[in-house]
């Protein structure tokens, strides 16, 4: 690793150190190491099956319009995503977030991935910000239920098709926030008020184009996304100190080049995360 690269983790380290309420964002890019493909990056899934895009974005819409044959659609169509999900497990990145938890130096992880593996290594407080595989949810009343609690096949085979939810009777769709649906409105104010909150904001592995979460670094950075050059101050109340935002991505992203991230490390998570740890580890 180049001499630069290892004085930004060093940085990364002392700025962690220093911080009141840290909190880390993540995206598809995290859980690449874990062998479930982004979207957007090279190997990403659209990338390589472009019209799995176009389906995602029409998935909420035909949801709406009929839950019954969107499940039962579901039930016959092979899911590449639901597949590599189900294979992953987390990876050093993941335990990395986990042990800065552990450390008291990590308030929250507030993440884009559905796969659960921020859970699945440990870490405590883990916001979905576009909700979690394990679980089915109500559109109506936001109940959120364990995936096992019902048996879709079994529906399917008896034509009982769509789940339907025990408090209010309408139609429960899984918990994944798709194209179009609004983020459910308990998790985005509390990740609004996460952001608010910090002092230092790690965005790790995310192409930070996909919003509102690509917006959750512009309101904890107080600056507006402009132009390269010209950046101005939110009129929050919050404290003088401004907010460090890092970014540690495979590649530059808008928040780099707008000038929102204070410094990017540019390299894997699961590489960079784990060295930022043990030079922390070594200065507490
Ligand atoms: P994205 O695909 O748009 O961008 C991923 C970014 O991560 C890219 O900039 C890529 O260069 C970078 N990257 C890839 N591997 C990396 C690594 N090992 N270390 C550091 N950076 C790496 O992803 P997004 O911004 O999260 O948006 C995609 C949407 O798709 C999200 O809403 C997410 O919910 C969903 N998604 C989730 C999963 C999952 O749960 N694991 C997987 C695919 C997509």
């Amino acid at each position: 690793m180049d001499s630069s690269i290892s004085a930004l983790i060093q940085r990364a380290a002392d700025d962690i150190k220093n911080s009141n309420y840290a909190i880390a964002l993540t995206g598809a890019g995290f859980s690449t190491e874990s062998g479930i493909r982004d979207f957007r990056g090279p190997d990403g899934l659209w990338t390589k099956h472009p019209e799995l895009e176009q389906k995602a974005y029409e998935d909420y819409a035909a949801f709406e319009s009929n839950a019954k044959t969107w499940w039962q659609s579901r039930v016959e169509t092979p899911d590449i995503l639901a597949d590599e999900l189900g294979k992953a497990s987390p990876n050093p990145g993941h335990i990395a977030l986990r042990d800065l938890e552990e450390l008291k130096k990590l308030k929250c992880v507030i993440t884009q991935n559905i796969d659960n593996l921020h859970q699945a290594a440990g870490s405590k407080t883990v916001i979905d910000f576009h909700g979690n595989i394990s679980r089915l949810r109500c559109l109506s009343c936001n109940r959120r239920y364990p995936t096992e609690e019902f048996d879709i096949r079994r529906l399917y085979e008896t034509n009982q098709l769509p789940p339907r939810c025990v408090s209010c009777g309408d139609p429960i769709k899984p918990d994944v926030v798709y194209f179009g649906e609004p983020i459910p409105s308990d998790v985005a104010t509390r990740s609004e008020q996460e952001a608010l909150n910090c002092d230092l904001m790690m965005v790790c592995g995310t192409s930070a184009v996909v919003y509102p979460f690509a917006n959750l670094p512009v309101i904890a950075s107080g600056r507006h996304r402009t132009s390269l050059t010209s950046i101005f101050e939110f009129g929050l109340s919050r404290s003088s100190q401004p907010t460090i935002i890092i970014e540690i991505n495979a590649e530059p992203t808008p928040l780099t080049e707008g000038g929102i991230s204070d410094y990017l490390i540019q390299g894997k998570t699961g590489e960079i995360l784990p060295r930022i740890v043990s030079a922390l580890r070594k200065m507490m």
